[in-house]
């Protein structure tokens, strides 16, 4: 009998994918019960219609054959477009690889970057399937730990300690599950740190459009970080576009080059459909910020209704589409937390403990139902935090 590769029996690390609250609220849900689900980073609102128009209008146009494998021309010239206006760094369409979303990218990202049994340094916490999508390309994980108290932002000392032999690092900011925005003195020391150790830089930026304090900053533009530096963007979150799988890496023309021989073999590109659809979203500025609205407005009402009690503490969320409560006073991890709160309230949330273990006895709320929900789910989760915290 064949035996499953090494690669793909390894590939949660042996232990759980920190989804199991979400799936189980997912069974719950198709068995009839009326669950608030505040787990997974997906809007409340659908793809705009006038997209959805374009992409029908392409299809029906005929763009339903192999679309060019790095991507239609004019997407990837209109990335670049964006890029150069975000960033101030001139990014022509060499720089520019289409992929099915940002997930896809990251994986790209890594095979450029890793060779198999290289160390990679994610920090701690970090998006659910980062480790997987490093151990994909061959890669080992390497956590780099942050604290709650320091925002969770990544400190010189521990990244230096983690840094040596690693091949690349990978940061995301926004951040997910954490909302912090890094700020340019953070940036500024991590490119410090990639460069002395001539490590890669892969920079996660797919929530660039929805900052609420300060402002976003790639690290491809800091000085010497252009040719080190492989960004992933995607439609997903900043056009509430996620299943229609559309992302991209940026970096240097060589890196984008051996990527586009990477997708050749394994994806063969993106529907032109749907990257029609994506360039007809790019050209719509209005679009971004009314995607973007309903979360600040959200995080204002967390604010509100945190605000009204002591014991579930916020961390500040400057960005992205989640709020990270630690409930370390009701004495219980995040994990057993959201199990509870899914028992007895019918709410899901995510364990801080599915993103690593520097978020532990924190569990991260989505912003992604309707704003009465919301607020509703947020006192609701409160006031079972206190009942626990009585017991205790
Ligand atoms: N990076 C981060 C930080 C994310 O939160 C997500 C989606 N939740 C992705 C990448 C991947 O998104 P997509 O593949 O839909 O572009």
């Amino acid at each position: 009998m064949p035996t499953l590769s090494h690669r793909i029996t390894t590939l949660n690390g042996g232990g759980s994918d920190g989804w199991d609250v979400f799936y189980r609220a997912r069974a719950m849900v198709e068995a009839g019960d009326d669950v608030i689900e505040l787990t997974i980073g997906e809007h409340d609102i659908r793809t705009d219609p006038s997209i959805l128009r374009a992409m029908y209008d392409s299809a029906v146009g005929g763009h339903t054959g192999y679309a060019s494998v790095p991507g239609v021309s004019a997407l990837r010239d209109a990335v670049a477009a964006r890029v150069t206006a975000q960033s101030g760094v001139a990014t022509t369409r060499e720089n520019v690889l289409i992929t099915p979303g940002g997930q896809a990218a990251l994986f790209a990202a890594h095979m450029a970057a890793c060779s198999p049994g290289d160390t990679t340094l994610i920090v701690d916490p970090f998006y659910a399937t980062y480790p997987g999508v490093v151990r994909s390309a061959g890669a080992v994980p390497r956590a780099v730990p942050t604290e709650a108290e320091t925002g969770f932002l990544p400190d010189r000392a521990d990244l230096e300690a983690a840094a040596n032999g690693a091949a690349s690092l990978l940061i995301n900011t926004p951040n997910n599950p954490t909302g912090a925005v890094y700020p340019r003195d953070t940036l500024e020391m991590i490119a410090d740190v990639v460069k002395t150790c001539d490590m890669w830089l892969i920079s996660d930026e797919v929530y660039d459009t929805q900052v609420w304090d300060g402002a976003h900053l790639s690290p491809r533009a800091l000085p010497g970080m252009v040719e080190r530096t492989l960004v992933i963007g995607s439609m997903s979150k900043s056009h509430a576009m996620t299943g229609s799988r559309c992302g991209w890496v940026i970096g240097p023309e060589d890196a984008i080059s051996a990527l586009v021989d990477l997708a050749t073999n394994t994806t063969y590109g993106v529907p032109g459909f749907i990257q029609d659809a994506a360039l007809f979203a790019l050209r719509n500025p209005i679009l971004e910020p009314e995607v973007a609205a309903p979360f600040l407005r959200r995080r204002e009402i967390a604010a509100r209704v945190l605000k009204g009690q002591q014991l579930v503490q916020a961390v500040p969320a400057q960005g992205a589409m989640y709020v990270m409560l630690d409930v370390r006073a009701t004495g219980l991890s995040g994990e057993a937390f959201a199990n509870a709160l899914l028992d007895a309230e019918y709410i899901a949330v995510m364990p801080g403990e599915s993103f690593g273990t520097s978020a532990a006895g924190h569990v991260r709320v989505a912003m992604t139902v309707d704003d009465a929900w919301f607020e509703d789910a947020l006192q609701r989760l409160c006031r079972f935090a206190a009942l626990l915290a009585e017991a205790v």
